[in-house]
C-alpha cells in the first residue's frame, strides 16, 4: 500500500467539532446547476452570460475545479466565482494507492465534517470510478461496512459530480499506470444507496452524461447504478429512459434469507425486485447485473444456485458474483474457492452468464462493501488523526 500526498488541511475549529453533529447539505456549487442554471448565476454575480460556456468548458472538459487556475478569466471574476460558485465541497483528507497504483481510494470530508470515499480502478482498456451518493447509508446490510454507521445525510448533486470530476483529472494526469489516461466508466457503487438519494443521483447522472463542455461526455451505457432494490423508484428509472446500468444486489433468491442480508426485502420481496429490474431491462434493452456476494455457509449452497438459475433464466441478466469482503467484527467469511466454482457451473448450466469480480483495493479498505471512513471517528474526539496519518 502507497500512501499518497495529499493536500494539507487546516486542523479542526471547535465550530467544525460542533457542526458535525448536524449534517447540513452544501452550499450552491456550479456542478448543481444545468447550463441555464449556470447562465443565471453568472448573471447575478453581474458577469456576462458567454462565462457560463467558459467555465463549463473549464469544469467539465478541461476538469479545472478551482477557479483561480481558470486563467482565461480576468481575476477579480475569478475571485468572485470562487466565492459564489466554486465553495470547496470535497476536501481530499487521505489518499490510498495500491494494485501496483490501479487502484486509488480517496477519503474526502465534506463541509459538514461528514465523510465519504472514493475508488479509481485501472484497467488496461478503461478506468472506473466508483462514487459515493450518500454521507453512510440506512439500508443497514449487516455485511456492508458502510452499513454499519447507519445514514448521515444525502450528498447533493455537486458532491457527486465533482468526486467524478476530481477522479477524471486524476486518469487525466497519466497516474494510472497501464491505463487509457481517460475516465470512462462511473459506477454507483461506493458509500450509500444510490436510489434513496433519487432526484440527485439522476442530476447527477445528467450531468456526467451531457456532451461535453455543457457536462463531463460520458456515455449512459458506461455508468451504473447499483440498487439494494427499492421498488418504486426503479419504477421511476424507468419511466426516465435513460440508458444507464441497473445493478441489482441480491445476495440471496430466497426471502428467507434476503429479509436478513438485504434489510429492505421485508419491505419488497424477492419476486417483486425481480420483476422490476426485469421490466427495466424489457424496456431499455440493457441487460441487469445480478449482484451476488458469496459468503460462506450462508447462501452460497448449490441449492440457492439452482434457485436463482431457475429465477433468471431465459432472462436479460447477468450475475456478478463478489468474493465477501469480511467487514471488521463480522462473523462472515468468503466462501471457498472450489463452492465458488461450482455456484458458476450451477448458474452456467442454467443458462445464465455469470462472472466472479475481481477484488480490487482490498489492501486500502477500497473493495465493495468496505468503505466505512471508520478511523476517522478517532478525529471526532478533536484530533486530526487521518491528516497525522498522511505521509509527509
Ligand atoms: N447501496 C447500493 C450500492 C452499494 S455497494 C447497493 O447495495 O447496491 C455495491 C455492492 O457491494 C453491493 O452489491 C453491495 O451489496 C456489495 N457489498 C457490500 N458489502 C460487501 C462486502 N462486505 N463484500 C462484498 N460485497 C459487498
Amino acid at each position: 500500500m502507497t500512501i499518497l500526498p495529499v493536500i494539507p488541511t487546516s486542523p479542526d475549529t471547535p465550530d467544525a467539532v460542533k457542526t458535525r453533529r448536524r449534517p447540513t447539505m452544501p452550499p450552491r456549487h456550479f456542478a448543481d446547476l444545468d447550463l441555464a442554471g449556470r447562465k443565471a448565476a453568472v448573471t447575478e454575480l453581474g458577469l456576462p452570460a458567454f462565462r457560463a460556456k467558459q467555465l463549463s468548458t473549464q469544469y467539465y472538459g478541461r476538469l479545472v475545479r478551482d477557479p483561480e487556475a481558470m486563467t482565461d478569466l480576468p481575476a477579480a471574476a475569478r475571485e468572485r466565482l470562487a466565492g459564489d460558485l466554486f465553495p470547496p465541497l470535497l476536501t481530499p483528507q487521505r489518499e490510498m494507492a495500491c494494485d501496483d497504483g490501479a487502484t486509488r481510494k480517496t477519503l474526502w470530508r465534506l463541509h459538514d465534517n461528514a465523510m465519504v470515499e472514493s475508488v479509481l480502478m485501472g484497467y488496461p482498456d478503461r478506468i472506473t470510478a466508483c462514487v459515493s451518493s450518500q454521507a453512510g447509508c440506512g439500508m443497514a446490510c449487516p455485511f456492508c461496512a458502510t452499513g454499519q454507521a447507519g445514514l448521515t445525510r444525502n450528498l447533493s448533486v455537486a458532491e457527486i459530480v465533482d468526486q467524478v470530476v476530481y477522479l477524471a483529472g486524476v486518469a487525466a494526469s497519466g497516474a494510472v499506470t497501464g491505463s487509457p489516461p481517460r475516465l470512462s466508466r462511473v459506477v454507483f457503487m461506493g458509500m450509500g444507496e444510490p436510489l434513496a438519494n433519487y432526484p440527485r443521483v439522476i442530476e447527477a447522472v445528467r450531468r456526467l452524461t451531457t456532451p461535453a463542455p455543457e457536462g463531463l461526455g460520458l456515455s449512459q451505457r458506461h455508468i451504473t447504478v447499483s440498487t439494494v432494490g427499492l421498488v418504486p423508484a426503479m419504477r421511476r428509472l424507468i419511466a426516465e429512459e435513460l440508458q444507464v446500468t441497473l445493478a441489482l444486489s441480491l445476495h440471496a433468491p430466497d426471502d428467507d434469507l434476503r429479509d436478513e442480508l438485504v434489510p429492505v426485502n421485508q419491505r419488497w420481496k424477492v419476486a417483486e425486485v425481480l420483476d422490476a429490474a426485469f421490466e427495466y431491462a424489457a424496456r431499455t434493452g440493457r441487460r441487469i447485473s445480478i449482484e451476488y456476494a458469496m459468503i460462506r455457509d450462508v447462501n452460497d449452497q448449490p441449492w440457492r444456485a439452482d434457485l436463482l438459475g431457475k429465477l433468471l433464466r431465459g432472462k436479460l441478466a447477468h450475475v456478478n458474483l463478489i468474493p465477501l469482503n469480511p467487514t471488521p467484527g463480522s462473523k462472515w467469511d468468503a466462501s471457498p474457492k472450489p463452492v465458488e466454482r461450482e455456484f458458476v457451473r450451477r448458474l452456467r448450466e442454467a443458462g445464465v452468464s455469470t462472472t466472479v469480480r475481481d477484488t480490487r483495493g482490498q489492501e486500502i479498505d477500497g473493495a465493495c462493501g468496505q468503505l466505512a471512513a471508520s478511523e476517522l471517528t478517532a478525529v471526532d474526539a478533536g484530533g486530526s488523526t487521518a491528516d497525522a496519518e498522511v505521509a509527509r
